[in-house]
């Protein structure tokens, strides 16, 4: 039956092809029109695809874009491969579309004890492809043609294009940096809010603000005192946090990474949104989630049914056995969520250290895997061009790709169009790396700085 209509269907496009009417119809079926549609305006450029080609081409030691170079824990790539190849045939299927039931219950289960609230693993949680997903949902689900989002500079580059297709738009507000006293290094707690600028930014319009702590690119992690002003403005203005925490297990030096949505009035406000990429440093499989109040919730999984409708079961049942185990394991040595901080605290206080010896002045990051280093000492290297439409870091970094192998990112990437040259003498490295490759980009730097300064 089918062989049949296959050949009548020949016969007819043959017939067509023979006919003077298809031919001009097929000359002619370049479209003219223009086919963009306006919510992408502005939005085409991307950081990420840019220098991740660079860093392909030049073969470079890639201190660029965020992931780790090391293997996931053997626990966790064990239960992929266990989902993978088990007897268990219906994880190669569909699963439910908010999240696979295993993983819903143990975020629920997870999420409920840091929360300190009872959590309903159907409602209050739903998985995502990433949490790029999960912002995409937010920002679909809440923002209206009019609507203010308010911004925190500098910031995950993806939040501003976001909120412009949803018809929204960034009202950006800075973290000033404080000259640490004594000649100290800075660090990223000298970056912050000035609270009556921050306030200013709050109106009638506003409909939710963005937090991401640990903030990427910093490292900030809020204080509790920092939250609570923000904290305080969402109630007043009856505001939605849409709260970015994929770094929240990356804390150091003994700081706490402390839930906007624990805080009195948040709760029923806040989408909490994490990343299985970075937790458990497998970027690779996408797995993402939100938690928060069905009331917000419902609404996300409006966007997502219509959209994704579901996520990968395999990866989705790998990362449900690796909560299981870090439930088990909660605060104990053995855990990953213990293990990983400290071996990348290791990692960043190396890279503190070799950036400081050659000059390249770290602001030490009190969390994430990121590092931002000022750059100003090596510019005679690299001549400023004035009345240039590129942001210095951004020429820098593309220089420092090309002629020494080594990837970092502008910081100007993490700001939005208007203030891309207000903090331009800065450049983004992530140490979520072996050591081989952090003593491979120490040796790169050490090279050039001798070559500096030998005559
Ligand atoms: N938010 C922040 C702050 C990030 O740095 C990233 C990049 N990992 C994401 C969201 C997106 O995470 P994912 O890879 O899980 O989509
Ligand atoms: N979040 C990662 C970073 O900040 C990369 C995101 C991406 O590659 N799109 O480096």
């Amino acid at each position: 039956m089918l062989r049949r209509a296959g050949s009548s269907l020949r016969h007819f496009l043959l017939e067509r092809k023979s006919s003077v009417g298809y031919r001009s119809y097929s000359s002619k079926a370049k479209m003219s029109r223009p086919v963009q549609a306006r919510r992408l305006e502005g939005t085409d450029k991307n950081i990420w695809v840019e220098f991740v080609k660079l860093a392909a081409t030049y073969s470079t030691v890639n201190l660029g874009q965020g992931f780790p170079d090391f293997p996931p824990p053997d626990f966790l790539k064990e239960a992929f491969a266990r989902a993978l190849s088990g007897e268990n045939h219906m994880l190669h299927q569909y699963t439910r579309a908010f999240g696979h039931p295993p993983l819903v219950k143990i975020l629920a289960q997870f999420f409920g004890k840091l929360l300190g609230q009872e959590l309903d693993p159907m409602n209050n949680v739903m998985v995502t492809v990433g949490a790029y997903q999960a912002l995409f949902c937010c920002f679909q689900a809440f923002i209206e043609e009019g609507d203010e989002v308010i911004i925190i500079e500098p910031f995950f580059d993806c939040y501003e294009p976001m909120v412009k297709m949803a018809g929204g738009t960034p009202v950006f507000v800075p973290l000033r940096p404080k000259a640490p006293k004594d000649g100290k290094l800075m660090s990223s707690a000298d970056w912050q809010l000035d609270p009556a600028e921050l306030a200013s930014k709050f109106s009638e319009r506003t409909k939710a603000i963005v937090l991401n702590s640990p903030n990427n690119p910093l490292g900030k992690v809020f204080s509790r005192g920092e939250l609570e002003l923000i904290a305080d403005l969402c109630v007043k203005h009856d505001v939605l946090c849409i709260s970015d925490e994929v770094y929240e297990w990356l804390v150091y030096d003994g700081k706490e990474h402390i839930r906007i949505a624990s805080l009195q009035g948040m709760w029923d406000r806040t989408v909490i949104i994490g990343s299985a990429g970075k937790t458990f440093s497998a970027t690779g499989w996408k797995v993402g989630w939100t938690v928060g109040p069905n009331r917000l919730l419902q609404h996300l999984r409006t966007v997502h049914q219509n959209s994704v409708y579901h996520c990968a079961t395999v990866a989705q049942e790998a990362v449900a056995q690796g909560f299981q185990r870090e439930l088990e394991l909660y605060g104990k040595p053995d855990s990953y969520f213990v293990q990983l901080p400290k071996e990348l605290q290791r990692k960043r206080d190396w890279l503190v250290q070799s950036l400081d010896a050659v000059g390249m002045k770290p602001i030490v990051p009190e969390g994430t895997y990121f590092l931002v280093a000022d750059i100003s000492k090596f510019k005679s290297d690299v001549p400023d061009v004035p009345d240039s439409d590129e942001p210095y870091d951004s020429r820098f970094a593309k220089w420092m790709v090309k002629n020494k192998g080594l990837a970092a990112i502008p910081l100007s990437a993490f700001y939005s169009g208007a203030h891309k040259n207000n903090y331009s003498h800065f450049i983004r490295f992530c140490f979520a790396k072996e050591e081989a490759t952090l003593k491979a980009a120490s040796d790169i730097l050490q090279k050039w700085k001798q070559e500096k300064t030998s005559p």
